[in-house]
């Protein structure tokens, strides 16, 4: 929890002051007593569905080590995503395997592995197929249907529309599941959609919910279903507004649909969710230095993170909420253009931004950062990845050294 004490903004208990000065910036930094809360959120909302973590939104092995202890699955969309998630001791049987373009190694090593599979095409069932008769195992498998929603969200992350690259059209849902029933070494046991990300309007997870039980039933006269996943999405508060919906919320929407419709069909699959986002996003902050201050066509503060360390705001337009952590108390004095230094003219932390007076060695912090930020980051400008440091009450921990100029140049000939 973020918290104000002496000026300073403070996290789970630790001033992110004083964190800066011991591990330096950029420091990406995460409270681990809140990743618990929003996973036991999932739990008491969803409290006989298991939670399959989306680990492309943060694969740091800490994370993924805590969720593991809190009972969490995972959603994995590669190889290195399983190899992470079994190294953090996620159960091979809580794990998914996604990806709407597997390679054949891929393919091999989640069968080897026991995860379960989710189908993109007919294609991959083939390859799938085959792979599982030479390894000599039998792959459990979903088909990734695409449901044809239009959540209310950004374009690149909308990945239910018909339009998009994922899944399998609702027309070859019945043609695909007779030909995994015909193929060697595979057994159709689930259905699975993941409809977009940072869905504020829940209200689309009723029509997607509805269709997926209404592929349910028609599957279900001859295969019988273990488990129906319906992906994650749910948005985080980014903005700070009033109200925004909880995993609750969701179970509010999506529970009374699928109880009804499985006890109408007389099935009892499991129901499966992927949230990412709405478990990690408001556990971490990133906390970066002002290196300089100049007024020009705006008041621009240059820090030292930029889209190598957080790509959201650049790719998605997204806003995070920008503090100064050590004036964390102090009245707004003037409008501020947060900018990165990366040598790109698109690398903006936030805009226009109402803070105190900001000045040359001051700590911002940027709030929310925990999903789709270091797991994004890159090394571009020849800039070593930066630490992270994850809190629990009071202490910290680092958890991933800062990178060294010796890891840039490390795979070169
Ligand atoms: C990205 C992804 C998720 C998680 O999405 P969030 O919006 O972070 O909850 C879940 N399932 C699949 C298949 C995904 O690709």
């Amino acid at each position: 929890m973020l918290d104000i004490r002496n000026n300073h903004l403070i996290i789970d208990d630790v001033d992110t002051v004083e964190l800066s000065e011991q591990f330096g910036t950029p420091l990406y930094v995460t409270d681990k007593t809140k990743l618990k809360d929003n996973f036991q959120a999932y739990r008491s909302a969803f409290p006989k569905a298991d939670i399959y973590y989306a680990a492309k939104a943060n694969w740091d092995l800490t994370i993924l080590k805590i969720l593991a202890e809190e009972g969490a699955g995972a959603d994995v969309f590669s190889e290195g995503e399983l190899y992470i998630a079994t190294l953090a001791k996620i159960q091979t049987d809580k794990i998914l395997f996604n990806g709407n373009s597997k390679t054949d190694s891929e393919i091999e090593f989640a069968i080897k592995s026991g995860v379960k599979i989710s189908v993109d095409s007919l294609d991959e069932l083939n390859t799938i197929s085959k792979a599982a008769v030479k390894n000599d195992c039998e792959a459990n498998i979903a088909f990734r249907i695409n449901p044809d929603v239009s959540p209310d969200t950004h374009p690149k992350i909308s990945t239910g529309l018909k339009t998009s690259k994922f899944g399998i059209l609702e027309s070859e849902v019945i043609c695909a599941y007779k030909k995994a029933c015909d193929l060697p070494n595979v057994n159709p046991i689930g259905i699975h959609c993941h409809i977009g990300s940072q869905i504020l309007d829940i209200s689309v997870y009723e029509e997607a919910t509805l269709k997926m039980m209404d592929i349910a039933q028609k599957v279900s006269s001859f295969v019988e279903l273990k488990f129906i996943d319906l992906g994650g999405g749910l948005g985080i508060n980014y903005k700070k507004e009033e109200k925004i919906p909880t995993p609750k919320d969701l179970a509010d929407i999506i529970l009374p649909i699928f109880e009804e419709k499985t006890e109408l069909i007389g099935i009892s699959p499991k129901l499966i969710l992927e949230p990412g986002r709405s478990i990690v996003g408001d556990t971490t902050i990133l906390l970066s230095r002002v290196n300089t201050v100049k007024k020009a066509y705006k008041n621009f503060v240059g820090i030292d993170a930029g889209f190598n360390l957080l790509m959201r705001p650049v790719m998605y337009d997204s806003y995070h909420e920008v503090m100064v952590a050590n004036k964390a108390d102090e009245k707004v004095e003037d409008t501020y253009t947060i900018a990165g230094p990366i040598c790109e003219s698109g690398d903006i932390i936030g805009s226009d931004r109402k803070l105190p007076k900001i000045e040359k060695g001051d700590l911002i912090a940027v709030l929310d950062t925990g999903a789709y930020g270091f797991s994004m980051s890159s090394q571009y400008n020849g800039r070593p990845r930066c630490a992270e440091v994850v809190v629990c009450k009071g202490k910290a921990n680092l958890v991933r050294d800062k990178e060294t100029f010796e890891d840039l140049v490390a795979k070169f000939n």
